[in-house]
C-alpha cells in the first residue's frame, strides 16, 4: 500500500526556508545513508544526519527543530565528502539552527568562557562555537 504524504503550506515554507538558507537542494537526497555511516558523532545523535534531511523533505519541522543532532554536528564535512549528491549537511543543520534561534539571542558569548580556558583553546575552536551558538 502506498502512503500519500500531504504537505501543507507551513511545511512547504519550512522546506523552502531551509533550502534557501542552506543553499542545498534537499530533494537530491535519496537516503543512501552514507552520511550517517561516516559521521563521527552519530552515536550521540537522536536523529541521524540522513534522518534529518528526510524529515526536512517531509516538512516535519517540529521533529527536526527539537533534535539535539543540530547542536552535535561538528561541521566536519565528512558527510559531504561521502555524499554521492554532494549535499552539505553541516550547512543544512546550520540553516535550521538559524531558523529556530530567536534573532539577537546569543546562547553563548565571550563572557561564558573562563579566561584560563580562552587562553588555552585554539582560536578556531572559539570561533566555531561562537558561530554555532550566537547570532
Ligand atoms: S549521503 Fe547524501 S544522498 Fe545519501 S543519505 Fe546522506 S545526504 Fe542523502
Ligand atoms: S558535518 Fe556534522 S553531520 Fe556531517 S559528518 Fe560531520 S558531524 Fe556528522
Amino acid at each position: 500500500m502506498r502512503v500519500k504524504l500531504k504537505i501543507g503550506e507551513e511545511e512547504k515554507q519550512f522546506i523552502e526556508r531551509v533550502s534557501e538558507l542552506s543553499g542545498q537542494d534537499v530533494y537530491k537526497c535519496y537516503q543512501c545513508g552514507r552520511c550517517s555511516a561516516g559521521c563521527p558523532f552519530a552515536f550521540e545523535m537522536d536523529l541521524l544526519p540522513n534522518q534529518i534531511i528526510r524529515m526536512v523533505q517531509m516538512g516535519l519541522q517540529d521533529e527536526v527543530i527539537h533534535s539535539k543532532t543540530l547542536y552535535l554536528c561538528a561541521s566536519c564535512f565528512t558527510c559531504q565528502s561521502r555524499c554521492p549528491k554532494g549535499i552539505d549537511l553541516a550547512r543544512l543543520m546550520e540553516a535550521i539552527r538559524l531558523l529556530i534561534e530567536p534573532k539577537g539571542k546569543d546562547q553563548f558569548g565571550p563572557n561564558d568562557v573562563p579566561t584560563k580556558l580562552a587562553n588555552e583553546l585554539p582560536q578556531q575552536v572559539l570561533v566555531a562555537v561562537y558561530r554555532k551558538f550566537s547570532k
